[in-house]
């Protein structure tokens, strides 16, 4: 089983590390075409408003969609949740709307713009620490019906799911506890045999 990293931007290296520990396969996800060697994908965080544009000039969109189409999981931390959800506030922008929740972009303040909190992800398992590092995060103003919320900060959701798309407002990948990647590629795993 092999997952993709999109490495056109932001902290995707440390990602691959992260799966590696997992012992899972990672690969640096360059041209669209490379989306067909892997079963899941991870969008890492970085700058949303350049990983658009890059995106954008590489013909990732429709390739992103139609991956999804084919029931392959997707992951997306911080950056990579703005991308992928419906709405997109703070300011408004485009965003493929595979996850039915609302974003607000940078919704911590400048002064806060990195912190670092513990907090629980309520996953199939049971209750699991999380170790959490939000820098410049985006906040999820809404979450749809269909969207299940697996861990809270303060009471607001920072990690939701639905079905195959799995978000964090936070970066997984700066922590030593790779509690997060397991789950995803324990998803992307199912979503493998099943096919
Ligand atoms: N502030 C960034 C944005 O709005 C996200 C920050 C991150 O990914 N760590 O795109």
């Amino acid at each position: 089983m092999r997952v993709g990293v999109l490495a056109l931007q932001g902290d995707f290296a440390l990602h691959a590390t992260a799966l590696a520990k997992c012992g899972v396969e990672a690969v640096e996800v360059r041209k669209p075409s490379e989306l067909d060697d892997v079963e899941g994908l991870i969008i890492p965080g970085g700058e949303s408003t350049t990983l658009l544009k890059l995106m954008d000039a590489w013909n990732f969109t429709s390739a992103i969609e139609t991956f999804h189409g084919a029931g392959k999981p997707i992951f997306g931390t911080c950056a990579g949740l703005i991308i992928l959800a419906r709405e997109v506030e703070s300011p408004k922008q485009f965003s493929l709307g595979l996850i039915d929740v609302s974003v607000e972009r940078n919704a911590y303040g400048r002064q806060r713009e990195s912190f670092e909190a513990s907090g629980v992800a309520s996953l199939d398992a049971g209750p699991i620490p999380l170790e959490m590092v939000f820098i410049r995060a985006p906040r999820i103003r809404r979450v749809g019906p269909s969207v299940q919320v697996l861990a809270e900060h303060r009471g607001e959701p920072v990690m939701a799911r639905q079905g195959r798309v799995l978000v964090a407002t936070f970066h997984p990948e700066l922590t030593d506890n790779t509690t997060v990647h397991r789950y995803f590629c324990d998803l992307v795993g199912r979503a493998w045999v099943a096919a």
